[in-house]
């Protein structure tokens, strides 16, 4: 990602700007519909080439955008296409000066270098934010939490702002630890392995659902839960 914004920046392409300072692949990018700043991967995305390695003979898959069913952090490759593996993909931008496509992306970079911790190793958002529509009646009767509701992608409560009200903050297992900087993020303070993020997340979880009844979703993937892979430190 950091590339093609790099190659956006040089030529004058404006439409992925959002992503400035988002680690990883486009074809992570796109699995996932990665998205910040009210902007999604799926905003930009024309058509998107994969292949299926499964079977004895490959085979290449091109979809519009609209086949590749984008959800909220979703995508059909997490669901019904999950086998595949994302070749390439074609974006809609616009044309723009360089210099405003540059600088868009570095206000991103610099508004993550100031809110998130990334002076220590992270996997990013631990949970999603919670979408509004699904929360009990009392934490939509609070007028407090109320007010921090953001419209993006639509409205959601951000996991961080519960995260925060259940005095995570700066709890730590093992060498884990809820970010003081950013409660919805994990940070390795001191040698952490897989177990010990894995438990402070379902701490977490298990807190915020007895304050709010809120059950928070992961927005990370845990590689050794996934069928057919050997269990590893990953986290
Ligand atoms: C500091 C930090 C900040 C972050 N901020 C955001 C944010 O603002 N918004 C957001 O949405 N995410 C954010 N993330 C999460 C992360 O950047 C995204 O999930 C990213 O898009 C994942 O891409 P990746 O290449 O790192 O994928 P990986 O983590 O390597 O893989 C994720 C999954 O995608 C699969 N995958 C990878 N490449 C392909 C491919 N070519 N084809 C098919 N499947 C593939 C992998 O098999 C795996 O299952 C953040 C992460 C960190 C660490």
């Amino acid at each position: 990602m950091h590339e093609l914004l790099e190659l956006c920046a040089a030529r004058g392409f404006s439409g992925l700007e959002w992503a400035g300072g988002l680690p990883g692949t486009v074809g992570g990018a796109i699995r996932g519909n990665a998205g910040a700043f009210g902007g999604e991967m799926k905003d930009s995305v024309v058509d998107v080439i994969s292949t299926d390695i499964s079977g004895s003979s490959p085979m290449i898959t091109k979809r519009g955008a609209r086949a590749c069913a984008f959800g909220y952090r979703d995508s059909i490759f997490k669901n019904a296409a999950k086998g595949e593996v994302i070749l390439s993909a074609t974006f809609s931008l616009v044309r723009a000066a360089p210099e405003t496509v540059a600088k868009a992306i570095a206000e991103k970079i610099a508004w993550r270098a100031a809110r998130q911790p990334l002076d220590y190793p992270n996997v990013g958002s631990i949970f999603k934010n919670v979408a509004w529509a699904t929360v009990p009646d009392a934490v939509r009767n609070n007028e407090e939490l109320a007010r921090h509701v953001k419209t993006d992608p639509f409205p959601v409560l951000p996991a961080a702002l519960l995260i925060d009200r259940v005095g995570m903050k700066g709890v730590s297992f093992g060498g884990a630890m809820v970010s003081q900087k950013h409660p919805n993020f994990i940070v390795n303070a001191c040698d952490a392995d897989a177990s010990h993020v894995r438990k402070l997340i379902d701490l977490v979880r298990h807190e915020v659902h007895a304050k709010f009844g809120v059950t928070l979703e992961e927005e990370v993937e845990s590689v050794s839960e996934l069928p057919g892979t050997p269990r590893r430190r990953t986290i």
